[in-house]
């Protein structure tokens, strides 16, 4: 089992403080979460200077990802290298994780930028119901939502400065190896948990 947060903006995004370097020398110190998403706002510019830093450790691991900001909503692509070529509706978006082998999670869905209930309709993998950001009435709806759609539950920090890493993290059943952790995710193979 691997422990992983999978929710994390760079400063890439407009709105976030946190250096890619702050945030692999404090994943490979942590002591039991090994794994992160980079999920910025509509791009992947922070992927690669991320990965770049985190290649020489051994004990941890990018997860490539993105999220898209979408008329309706915000939803997570993990897996993601790329950001979809033409502006989206989120069922284009859901489409697009689709076809390249990713695993959608509708972000925060009763927040600011949440798809909320028109999350119902989507046939997407996961749904993000905890975050670390979020209250916890929003967060308890996201729960009851992922329970009855019947998905995988999933747990993101949502960070934006460095005081607000490592505050939650989602248990994986999976090596620290990205294709085992998202298929896992689509398994549902997945717990969450505060920290
Ligand atoms: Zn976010």
């Amino acid at each position: 089992m691997i422990t992983a947060d999978l929710h994390i903006h760079t400063f890439h995004s407009h709105d976030s403080t946190i250096r890619p370097a702050t945030l692999v020398e404090q994943l490979h110190a942590h002591p039991y979460i090994k794994a992160v998403a980079i999920t910025d706002h509509d791009t992947v510019e922070g992927l690669e200077p991320t990965r770049k830093l985190a290649s020489v450790y051994s004990d941890i691991l990018i997860i490539p990802g993105v999220e898209i900001s979408t008329p309706q909503g915000d939803l997570l692509v993990l897996g993601a290298e790329e950001m979809p070529s033409n502006p989206c509706t989120v069922e284009d978006v859901v489409d697009f994780a689709k076809e390249n082998d990713c695993v959608s999670v509708v972000a925060h869905p009763y927040r600011e930028y949440g798809l909320g209930d028109l999350a119902r309709n989507l046939d997407v993998d996961a749904i993000e119901i905890l975050n670390g950001v979020s209250s916890l009435a929003a967060n308890r709806r996201a729960r009851e939502l992922a329970k009855t759609m019947k998905l995988p539950g999933v747990a993101g920090t949502d960070a934006h400065n460095p005081e607000e890493l490592w505050t939650v993290c989602t248990e994986i059943e999976s090596s620290l190896c990205l294709d085992e952790i998202l298929g896992a995710l689509k398994k549902g193979s997945v717990s969450i948990a505060s920290i």
